[in-house]
């Protein structure tokens, strides 16, 4: 059977409900510990107090989810090895599947880290109810860091190319380990930074230099979240009403990502869930973020705690896809659809969290998604005289990238070895058209291209001119 299909899977059972699982088969098997389930249940409950209880016979823990109009998404850790699956509903088994979860013998990892200033106890900014303690914050970044891996390995799987995704540094039992870094910084210093890169390139200096194992920019990228964010309002001041006004009370506010490194802003770590049995809580909290106090994410809709969540999540993978050679779209997390991850975990409809065809073809066949080692690693494309792109190895994707946004790009389902701009100038200019040279004054863009082997090319090269 083809991923493209979708596939459906019916087990019938003597009780009155049926589940129907559209994302997952029986013996599945998956590289990462949090598994999604996304199904229908026929017949419709006709009472909305009826809930889904999914029990992982392995760990010994049972979660409930609220079953929409006949749909649920439902979400349960893994342990590694066979997983018994049972679906349960008013107190019966009405489903039952096995995953397998293997840990990947992978050389590429991202990194997990969370610093502090040399002169602080790494608390971030929470509301009084909330743990605010450095260790709260590593539970919430790791289940975010799993909702991440998650995520990209079901997009992966609708855009037909398997569950392949991210691999996070991890322990034993194949659960993401976030570190712990004190920098140089004091909390007067990191509140300092006028400019988020002048920050961005001391902290990645400093990682570089610390005493981290194995920090070979070949096999390591690095996702960081900063534990000094504050938002400081004068209390007189009135309350921000758009996401520019709230960025001015900002300090330690960082949020970048690209070449081997992703900073996060830790503005809205106080609305994610440290536990899975957290989630779906988080996900439905419409209250207000007290705006007086704490920074109001999710400005668009309104600045509700799941809203906040699912917007610095959805930033995080946003940034965490810079580190991946993904440049801006058109659509999806790589523009404004970041904002939409809470749909992808709760809705029926994802929204706009999805990655564009392109892109899920390009991180098909990039290294950081796959297994291959790194003494595996040989020469990728080069430019060759002629404007002409080179790989001996086949290329897959070819993009031109006009700052940061991908202006066009071309699928090679045929892999050539090489691929010429000549032939494509003026498809480029026409979509380029009018306010190039303003964009780009030097007439430089940006040539990106991924070959078999997951080798990039990103070289800045000058638009001949008519
Ligand atoms: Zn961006």
């Amino acid at each position: 059977m083809q991923w493209t299909e979708q596939v459906t899977q019916t087990i019938s059972v003597h009780q009155k409900f049926t589940v129907q699982l559209e994302n997952v088969r029986d013996r599945d098997k998956l590289t990462y510990s949090l598994a999604r389930f996304v199904g229908t249940v026929t017949p419709k409950p006709s009472s909305q107090s009826t809930k889904l209880m999914l029990h992982n016979t392995a760990t010994g823990s049972s979660l409930s989810y609220p079953i929409a109009d006949g749909f649920f998404k439902a979400y349960i850790t893994l342990s590694p090895g066979g997983n018994n699956l049972e679906f349960r509903i008013e107190g019966r088994k009405v489903h039952g599947i096995t995953l397998e979860f293997s840990i990947p013998a992978r050389d590429r990892f991202i990194r997990l880290v969370y610093v502090r200033c040399k002169d602080d106890d790494g608390r971030f900014q929470a509301p009084e109810w909330e743990d605010d303690s450095a260790e709260s914050a590593k539970r919430r970044v790791i289940l975010g860091a799993q909702l991440l891996q998650m995520f990209v390995a079901e997009k992966m799987r609708e855009a037909g190319h398997g569950r392949r995704t991210i691999h996070f540094e991890s322990d034993a039992d194949g659960v993401p380990v976030c570190h712990d870094h004190e920098t140089r910084l004091s909390m007067q210093d990191a509140h300092g930074f006028k400019d988020p890169n002048t920050f961005f390139r001391h902290l990645a200096k400093e990682l570089v230099r610390s005493n981290f194992k194995n920090k070979d920019p070949a096999v390591c990228k690095w996702l960081v979240f900063t534990s000094f964010t504050r938002y400081m309002k004068p209390h007189d001041a009135p309350a921000p009403q758009n996401h520019t006004e709230a960025e001015q009370y900002m300090k330690g506010h960082v949020v970048l990502g690209g070449g081997g490194l992703a900073i996060m802003s830790t503005a809205g770590l106080h609305t994610w869930p440290e536990r899975v049995e957290e989630l779906y809580d988080r996900l439905t909290d419409e209250r207000l973020i007290d705006s007086h106090n704490l920074m109001p994410i999710a400005w668009n809709w309104k600045p509700f705690h799941c809203n906040c969540f699912s917007a610095s999540l959805g930033a995080t993978i946003h940034e965490v896809g810079h580190t991946l050679n993904l440049a801006h779209s058109k659509q999806g997390i790589m523009r404004y659809g970041f904002v939409d991850l809470r749909n992808f975990l709760i809705d029926r409809d994802d929204g706009r969290a999805f990655w564009e065809d392109y892109q899920a073809d390009f991180l098909r066949y990039h290294k950081w998604l796959n297994d291959g080692s790194i003494e595996n690693d040989q020469k990728g494309p080069r430019l060759i005289e002629g404007n002409r792109i080179w790989s001996k190895h086949g290329l897959r994707s070819v993009q031109v990238w006009l700052k940061q946004e991908v202006v066009q790009r071309w699928c090679l389902s045929d892999t050539p070895n090489t691929f010429s701009m000549d032939e494509h100038l003026h498809e480029v200019r026409d979509i380029l058209s009018s306010t190039f040279q303003t964009r780009a004054p030097d007439g430089k863009v940006k040539l990106v291209a991924i070959d078999s082997l997951g080798n990039i090319m990103e070289k800045r090269w000058l638009l001949p001119v008519d």
